[in-house]
């Protein structure tokens, strides 16, 4: 499956090949900043088959992390469209709400960094929900 997205400004495009994608809700104290506050849902795919079509990303990558993973904003509107980690390596975790059709992820597969799930947050809908990572 073909998608596009971009970031509230419109300044940043970006297409995807969908296959066999892993759909995760994050819970981590580092996605909440980003979020809102509520967990993250990202779209996991092989960064091969994900390119930017227009406007340049600035990547942030918190420097006082082990292994901190590195996150792709718009530089004028602020939006976070995508991040990848060390922990996974060829993947890129697109961020649901940058999605032309955001209602294609139907819903998340995996419930990660339920430690640090905050009392306002839903309980995932998955069964499969983490302490931490899987494995
Ligand atoms: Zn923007
Ligand atoms: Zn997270």
């Amino acid at each position: 499956m073909n998608v596009e997205g971009g970031c509230f400004c419109k300044q940043v495009r970006y297409a995807a090949t969908v296959k066999d994608p892993m759909k995760v809700q994050c819970h981590c104290r580092e996605c909440q900043y980003i979020s809102g506050g509520g967990p993250n849902y990202s779209l996991g795919i092989s960064e091969d088959s994900f390119t930017y079509l227009q406007g340049a990303v600035t990547s942030y990558r918190r420097a006082d992390l082990e292994a901190p993973a590195s996150r792709d904003f718009c530089p004028h509107c602020g939006t976070h469209l995508a991040s990848s980690t060390p922990k996974i390596p060829g993947v890129i975790w697109i961020k649901v709400g940058t999605l032309d059709h955001p209602e294609m992820f139907e819903k998340a597969d995996l419930a990660i960094f339920m430690i640090d799930k905050q009392p306002f947050h839903d309980t995932p809908t998955t069964q499969s929900a983490y302490e931490r990572l899987p494995g």
